[in-house]
């Protein structure tokens, strides 16, 4: 693969998805971005992917995408929450016809977390947690320098660890979860107001129950850094991570993983397409520098 190389990058998300073409240093050479359809009509939603996907000026060489889940392993069929006409979707077949290109998929959490190691906050780390606290949670972890899969391609779903055992009831049908208590759509249903508006101590309180979530994290899996995107946590910004901080603080006390860190993302806007692009480059194998290389 030449350094002049571009992968076709594709996000697609419940409210608007986007298409880039990156270079493998994670530089968006080109990108457009779309509202996502809201209709049961799926068909309707693959045909706006497909036009934006279409208006791509410059030739790639693989073709990656993320989107929400379930989905199962590979992304071979799709059924994201938040795209009610996606059930059991054929995104990756759909994508390698319309493209022609060796075409991979993954969860949107897990390929921002390829990201961060390949050109955002975590570059150079081979142990790290990757996180996304917007409208739900998200996650994806790097270990010993590789994407963890795990059985169904589900691992580091950080949103249903438990931080508060007689918490909310959530919608994976547990209880305390962290995306039942820290979500910006769990934070709208405890103050009756949108997760921007919420007050000092609800931010407070959600960077604390963030970090005691990575603090358990930190101390099962020995890596000492958590790096956070997504609208709630960077709306919230310092103190957020402020709070988190101090909880790991108390609670990462192992000798491991003692100091470990909680950052802002290093990805920016244009995280999603980084993302998407990573995917496809671990699919081809020929991710930098070492990122996912199984
Ligand atoms: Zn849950």
């Amino acid at each position: 693969v030449s350094r002049d190389e571009l992968a076709l990058a594709v996000d697609i998300g419940g409210t608007k998805m986007a298409v880039g073409a990156l270079d493998r240093a994670g530089r968006v050479r080109w990108a457009e971005r779309a509202p996502t359809p809201s209709t049961p009509d799926g068909e309707a939603v693959w045909s706006a992917v497909a036009a934006l996907v279409a208006r791509c000026p410059l030739p790639t060489v693989v073709c990656g995408a993320g989107c929400g889940g379930p989905m199962d392993e590979g992304g071979e069929h799709v059924s994201p929450l938040n795209i009610e006409g996606w059930r059991d979707f054929p995104l990756r077949s759909r994508l390698a016809e319309l493209t022609g290109l060796a075409t991979y998929v993954d969860n949107d959490a897990k390929a921002l977390a390829l990201a961060e190691g390949w050109c955002g906050a975590a570059v150079g780390k081979s142990d790290y947690l990757s996180m996304v606290v917007s409208t739900g949670v998200g996650g994806g972890i790097v270990l010993d320098g590789r994407l963890l899969d795990g059985g169904a391609g589900n691992a580091g779903h950080i949103g249903h660890v438990v931080v508060e055992p007689d918490g909310r009831s959530c919608r994976c049908g547990g209880r305390g979860c962290l995306e039942a208590e820290a979500s910006g759509t769990s934070i709208a249903a405890i103050t009756g107001a949108p997760a921007a508006a919420a007050d000092s101590a609800m931010v407070a309180r959600t960077g604390r129950l963030v970090g005691r979530a990575v603090a358990s994290v930190a101390n099962l899996l020995d890596l000492r850094l958590a790096t956070v995107a997504g609208s709630v946590a960077l709306g919230f910004g310092a103190p957020f991570f402020a709070a988190g901080q101090a909880e790991i603080a108390v609670r990462s006390r192992l000798a491991f993983s003692a100091g470990t860190r909680i950052i802002p993302s290093g990805l920016g806007a244009s995280g999603p397409l980084a993302g998407a692009a990573a995917v496809g480059w671990r699919g081809a194998g020929t991710l930098d520098p070492w990122i996912g290389s199984s």
